[in-house]
């Protein structure tokens, strides 16, 4: 069986070699934009209310878009009913994570029943690439990607590492 080639380019027209009708396709579908969306933004403008059609500018950041729930956002640790974290430091989130922004140092736990805590868990949203993998791995449903915060610049690298604290907050 032949194989498709996965881009065939198709060859221009006569008409097309000339990109004059391409051009005043272009223009006329811009300026079909432009004149829908123009009286909407001004309507907005004076304080009346519009409709949001999926070309009108969301005011970032006094108006939000609605993010979706499934959307990954910046990392939380969850807790047990004392406070503490539910991690149990088995290193499968630093050990998976494809950036190696993850940094953990476990220490023993005072609960006879559960091996091990960390002592350091730290991670770097700098590097982070928000796979989401560190959430997958994890057997104890400790770390979440579902705090909803999506703000994350920093003046400095040293204020995109987020240690357990912060986490846990
Ligand atoms: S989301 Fe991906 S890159 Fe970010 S910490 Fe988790 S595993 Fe690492
Ligand atoms: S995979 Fe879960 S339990 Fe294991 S170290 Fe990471 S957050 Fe903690």
């Amino acid at each position: 069986m032949a194989i498709m080639p996965a881009l065939m380019r198709q060859s221009p027209g006569f008409l097309q070699r000339f990109y004059l009708i391409e051009a005043v396709q272009g223009v006329a579908l811009t300026a079909r934009h432009f004149f829908v969306n123009m009286p909407r933004h001004v309507a907005r403008g004076l304080g009346f209310k519009v409709g949001k059609g999926n070309t009108v500018t969301i005011e970032y950041p006094e108006e939000r878009r609605q993010y979706a729930k499934r959307l990954r956002t910046r990392h939380r640790l969850a807790k047990r009913t004392d406070g503490s974290p539910r991690c149990v430091a088995c290193m499968m989130c630093e050990t998976i994570c494809p950036a190696r922004c993850i940094h953990i140092v476990a220490r023993e736990h005072p609960d006879p029943n559960i091996e091990k805590a960390p002592a350091v868990f730290d991670i770097d949203i700098g590097t982070c690439v928000f796979c989401g993998f560190c959430v997958e791995a994890c057997p104890e449903d400790a770390i979440r990607m579902d705090s909803g915060v999506v703000e994350l610049a920093a003046y400095t690298r040293e204020g995109l590492l987020y240690h357990m604290d912060q986490l846990l907050g």
